[in-house]
């Protein structure tokens, strides 16, 4: 353990003022208008405006949404060359704005948001999707969650540091993106691969953290270190078929059912990595008490059979197994014809460290059929789990003590993907962290009426603030692997 530092070390004095003035109105939950400070307006008129630009793959524009940052960014003074608006197909746009050090001692950090949205129809929705509202104690309007609050966040917290004339001691990126939300034209490989030096960093900041709310009590701040890996499998039978009136012994949708038959009866391995180890430790305050016991067992080395069940039946297995699960099917071409053709589609989501090869090869054994053939639907993009770093974790849990004393710094694996994983592969640790915390069970992202909490909104804009800035003000003389 490093010794404790004041985070952060660096700031001036009237962004000391006010950035305590935040914590004082962020602890209140007063009418809002009256009660925002200017860097609370800021974000709010910044996140309002995000919401209002539409996004979504069918109808929307991120590069319109990107140009609009890019636009406040440089009316604030940032110098052009450092405000790029990146276009990788009509309609995807991305925004790379970068905030000098004006004496770096220290590789960049990246803060990233994806500003794609996934579709809402009006219909489904209590309200227009693109209309932000506010509500009660909700912020409302696609994107609110998932993921124009971290972007809104991001881009707030630049202007007011410049504002402020704040003097970082590296580089500090901000990368908004498209095609997070399974779009054909991603965002961050299109900036890996065409303008690797505007994205290089020694790690990054990303969604997919988020902080859990129990019985109205701040239990954990979750830090996303590592994802599934994601792979789909084509399975496919042929046959000659022939007159549906003259069956034959063979028939390609009996051998295909009998192989998805055998896959769904079978149980990857159990493993524990170094985040999910941690994860269940410190998750047993979140759980109910009857999951909460079988923690311990779990933990065992081995591990307990009964605990792995007992999870395993609550739902929890797609945190400790390489998981495979058919989702489409598709078979003959007549009504009264034997089927020439049967194929299905096996998706898998494997354990970061587990090779997409050899879940191919144990699908091929579990199956158990040469006649049945399995290839890969496009190449696994492998996602390392990134290394649970003091110089990354320790400020993140001196700010969550101080802003949520008692809530615990949680680091988690997601059982799905984000843009993260373009950078892990690429060689670049990913900390999924945002400090914007939600009821447990209560998650409309990708969903109906997509809400944020008013406070957590807040909440996450201080607590990202001074993140940032104690990345970027460090007096830390460890051995840091970052360094320039
Ligand atoms: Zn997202």
């Amino acid at each position: 353990m490093k010794p404790t530092r004041k985070v952060p070390a660096l700031l001036t004095k009237g962004l000391l003022t006010a950035w305590l003035s935040i914590a004082v109105m962020t602890a209140e939950t007063k009418a809002l208008a009256e009660t925002l400070t200017e860097h609370q307006q800021l974000a709010l008129e910044i996140f309002r405006q995000l919401v209002e630009t539409d996004t979504t793959h069918s109808t929307g524009d991120t590069g319109i949404a990107a140009q609009k940052m890019a636009d406040r960014l440089v009316a604030e003074g940032f110098p052009e060359q450092d405000v790029r608006v990146l276009v990788n197909a009509p309609g995807k746009g991305n925004l790379i704005a970068r905030f000098r050090s004006p004496d770096p001692v220290l590789k960049p950090v990246l803060f990233l948001a994806h500003i794609d949205v996934v579709e809402a129809d009006p219909a489904d929705w209590s309200f227009d999707p693109f209309i932000f509202r506010e509500q009660a104690e909700h912020f409302y309007g696609r994107g609110t969650l998932d993921d124009k609050d971290e972007a809104a966040i991001h881009i707030a917290n630049l202007i007011w540091m410049k504002r402020h004339k704040y003097a970082p001691n590296r580089d500090i990126i901000v990368a908004l993106t498209a095609d997070e939300e399974g779009g054909p034209e991603n965002g961050v490989q299109f900036l890996l691969a065409e303008y690797p030096e505007l994205v290089d960093a020694a790690f990054v900041i990303n969604e997919g953290g988020g902080g859990a709310i129990v019985n109205g009590k701040y239990v954990t701040n979750n830090v996303q270190t590592a994802e599934k890996v994601y792979q789909s499998f084509t399975l496919e039978v042929t046959n000659p078929g022939g007159h549906s009136s003259r069956p034959r012994e063979d028939n390609a949708i009996y051998q295909l059912a009998a192989a998805l038959t055998r896959i769904g009866g079978h149980r990857f391995p159990f493993a524990l990595n170094e985040t999910t180890r941690a994860m269940f430790a410190a998750s047993a305050a979140t759980l109910p008490s009857e999951l909460a016991k079988q923690i311990p067992g779990l933990l065992k080395s081995p591990p307990d059979e009964d605990a792995i069940a007992y999870l395993e039946q609550e739902s929890y297995g797609a945190l400790f197994r390489t998981t495979c699960v058919a989702t489409q099917l598709q078979a003959g071409h007549a009504e009264n014809a034997l089927p020439q053709r049967a194929q299905a589609t096996v998706n898998c989501r494997i354990l970061p460290g587990t090779a997409p090869d050899d879940v191919q090869k144990t699908l091929s054994r579990v199956v158990a059929d040469q006649q049945v053939s399995i290839t890969p639907v496009q190449p696994a993009t492998p996602s390392e789990p990134s290394p649970l770093v003091e110089h990354v974790m320790e400020p993140i849990r001196q700010i969550t003590e101080d802003m949520w004393p008692g809530a615990a710094v949680v680091p988690s694996m997601s059982t799905g993907a984000t843009d993260g994983l373009f950078f892990r592969n690429a060689g670049t640790p990913v900390y999924g962290v945002s400090g914007i915390f939600y009821a447990v069970g209560e998650n409309r992202a990708h969903g109906r009426d997509e809400r944020i909490l008013k406070r957590s909104f807040f909440d996450g804009l201080e607590f990202l603030f001074r993140l940032t800035t104690a990345y970027t003000s460090s007096t830390d003389d460890a051995p840091d692997p970052t360094r320039l």
